[in-house]
C-alpha cells in the first residue's frame, strides 16, 4: 500500500547499498540528539543534530521513510556474491582498491564511514558473526549470504521502514513548489506498478537513489537507473563491465582450459603500464578468468572504449616473481649444473600443459636441453614466460561481470552524496562511478557510501527543519 503522504526520504533499490542505507537513516532519525555521534558523519559538511536544537531533536524519530524495488525477491546480488557465501567486506580497505572517481573523494568515503565500522554494525547490531580468510577477506561465520541477508531485512523491519516491492522506478519530477514547511516535499517519485502496469507518483522531501549497475540484469539492475539520470542532466559515466572475464582469441587458451596458475597481469596502453593484478588466472574454452583476470577486465574495457585508437595489450607473466634476467640467470644456472637437463624438467614447476604450450609457441621443443638452446630462443621461451602478450579480443558482458564501471561522477555530487544537479537527490553503491577489486571491496563501497548518503540526507532533512 502506497502512502498518499508524502515521504521525508524514498530509498529506491532495496540492494546492498539501499538497505544498509535505509538502515542508517532509520538510526540517524531515531537516535537522541545527544546521542548521535559525529565520527559517523565526520567528513561530511552537515550539522550534528545537536546543533540543531529542540525542533529537530524532537522532530527526529517521525521521518518517513520508505524504500522500493522492482523486484518482489530483493537483494539478489547478496545472495548471488562470493559463490553464495558473500565476501561482504574485507580487512583493510583502501582507495587504491577502488577505480573511476577520484581517490580523495573516495577515501573521505571510506573514512567517513571505514570497513571496521561496517563490522561492527554487522557484528554489534546486525547479529552476524563473521570470520576471516588469511588473504583478508571476510564472510558470514556460518558462509551463507543468505545470513546478510536475512541481517539486513530484520534490521529494515525492526526499524519499521516499509518496502515497496515489484515497483520500477520511472522517472522523477520536481513536486509543486507548496512551500508548506522544512520537510516539504521537493520530489515527485515516478513507479511503476509491474502487475498493473500503472504509474503512481509519490512525493518525498529526499531521494536517496541505490538502484545499482548493469551487471547481472536479472537481479534487478539493468542500468535503469543511470538512463533515468542522464534525461535528469547528470552525466553518466558510460556504463562498462568489470570483474568479467576475458575472450580470447587464437586457439592458445582452448587446449589449456581448466588449468589455474598464479599470475601477474599487466595492461598497456601505448606501451605505459596502466594497470596492474595479481592472482590466480584461469583458462577457460573461452579465455581467461579468475581473480587477476576478473580484476584487470575493468580497467582493459574502459581504455578500449575511452581510447578505441591506442594499442592495448595484456602481458601475463607465469613467473610473477621473476623478472628477464633473473628468469635467463636461472636457465644459465640450470644449464650449467646438468647441460642434459630440460626445457621442460626446468619448467616443472608450471602447471605441464601451459608450459609446453608456452614453449612450444615460442618455437622452442620441450625435451631439448637447456645447454643446447640458442640464445635467441632461450630469451624468446623466457618472453613468453614473464611477458606472454594474451590475444584479448573483448570482455565478457554484464551478464557475466559482478561490477560495472561507470554511473554518476563523484564530481556531480558533494560531500553527502547529493547531486549538485538534482537537490535532495542523494546516491549511493553502485551508481556512483566507483568499482572496486575483488575481494569485498564492493561491499564495502555500498556500505561505506549508504551510509555518508543516509546521514547526509537525515542531517539534511532535521537541519531543515531547525530554520
Ligand atoms: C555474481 C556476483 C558476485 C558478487 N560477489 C561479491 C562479493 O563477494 N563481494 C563484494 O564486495 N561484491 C560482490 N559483488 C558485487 C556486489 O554485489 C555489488 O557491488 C553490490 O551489490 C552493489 O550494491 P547496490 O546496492 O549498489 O546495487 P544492487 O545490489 O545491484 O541493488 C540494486 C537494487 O535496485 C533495484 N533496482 C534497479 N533499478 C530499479 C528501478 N528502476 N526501480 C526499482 N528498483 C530498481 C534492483 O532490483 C536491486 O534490488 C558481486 C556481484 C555479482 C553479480
Amino acid at each position: 500500500m502506497i502512502r498518499t503522504r508524502p515521504y521525508d526520504l524514498i530509498v529506491i533499490g532495496a540492494g546492498a547499498a539501499g538497505l544498509w542505507a535505509a538502515i542508517q537513516a532509520a538510526r540517524a532519525a531515531s537516535e537522541p540528539a545527544a546521542g548521535r555521534s559525529p565520527h559517523r558523519t565526520s567528513g561530511l559538511n552537515v550539522p550534528a543534530a545537536a546543533e540543531l536544537g529542540p525542533t529537530a531533536a524532537s522532530d527526529t524519530s517521525h521521518l518517513r521513510i520508505a524504500i522500493i524495488d522492482r523486484r518482489e525477491q530483493v537483494a539478489a546480488k547478496i545472495l548471488m556474491s562470493g559463490g553464495t557465501r558473500c565476501n561482504l567486506t574485507h580487512r583493510e580497505v583502501l582507495p587504491a582498491d577502488y577505480r573511476g572517481g577520484n581517490r580523495h573523494r573516495i577515501a573521505r568515503v571510506l573514512r567517513a564511514h571505514p570497513a571496521s565500522e561496517s563490522l561492527r554494525v554487522f557484528t554489534e547490531e546486525l547479529g552476524v558473526a563473521v570470520t576471516q580468510e588469511p588473504g583478508g577477506k571476510i564472510f558470514p561465520a556460518d558462509n551463507k549470504a543468505t545470513t546478510v541477508r536475512d541481517a539486513l531485512l530484520a534490521a529494515i523491519d525492526r526499524a519499521a521502514v516499509p518496502i515497496l516491492r515489484g515497483r520500477c522506478w520511472c522517472g522523477l519530477e520536481a513536486a509543486p513548489d507548496t512551500s508548506a514547511g522544512p520537510r516539504a516535499p521537493r520530489w515527485r517519485v515516478l513507479i511503476r506498478d509491474d502487475a498493473d502496469r500503472t504509474l503512481t507518483p509519490i512525493e518525498t522531501a529526499r531521494v536517496l537513489v541505490a538502484t545499482g549497475g548493469c551487471s547481472f540484469p536479472e537481479s534487478g539492475s539493468d542500468g535503469s537507473g543511470y538512463a533515468i539520470l542522464r534525461e535528469l542532466g547528470h552525466a553518466v559515466v558510460e556504463p562498462l563491465p568489470a570483474l568479467t572475464p576475458f575472450r580470447l582469441g587464437g586457439g592458445f587458451h582452448a587446449a589449456l582450459s581448466g588449468i589455474a596458475t598464479p599470475v601477474r597481469l599487466e595492461l598497456r596502453v601505448d606501451g605505459k603500464i596502466e594497470s596492474t593484478a595479481e592472482g590466480p588466472l584461469l583458462w577457460t574454452h573461452t579465455g581467461v578468468s579468475g581473480p587477476a583476470a576478473l580484476d584487470l577486465s575493468g580497467p582493459w574495457a574502459r581504455a578500449h572504449h575511452e581510447r578505441p585508437k591506442a594499442e592495448i595489450r595484456v602481458l601475463a607473466s607465469f613467473l610473477p616473481e621473476t623478472s628477464m634476467e633473473s628468469a635467463e640467470a636461472g636457465w644459465l644456472a640450470g644449464a650449467a649444473h646438468n647441460p642434459a637437463r630440460t626445457i621442460r624438467a626446468h619448467l616443472s614447476s608450471l602447471p605441464h600443459r601451459l608450459s609446453e604450450a608456452l614453449v612450444r609457441t615460442a618455437g622452442a621443443d620441450p625435451v631439448q636441453p637447456l645447454a643446447q638452446t640458442p640464445r635467441a630462443l632461450r630469451r624468446a621461451v623466457i618472453a613468453h614466460l614473464v611477458c606472454f602478450p594474451l590475444p584479448v579480443e573483448g570482455v565478457l558482458g554484464f551478464h557475466k561481470a559482478e561490477v560495472t564501471s561507470g554511473g554518476v561522477r563523484l564530481e556531480e555530487v558533494d560531500h553527502g552524496l547529493e547531486s549538485r544537479i538534482l537537490p535532495g537527490v542523494h546516491f549511493a553503491g553502485e551508481i556512483l562511478h566507483v568499482d572496486g577489486r575483488l575481494g569485498g571491496f564492493n561491499f564495502q563501497w555500498a556500505w561505506s557510501s549508504g551510509t555518508v548518503a543516509a546521514h547526509a540526507a537525515v542531517a539534511r532533512l532535521l537541519a531543515s527543519a531547525a530554520e
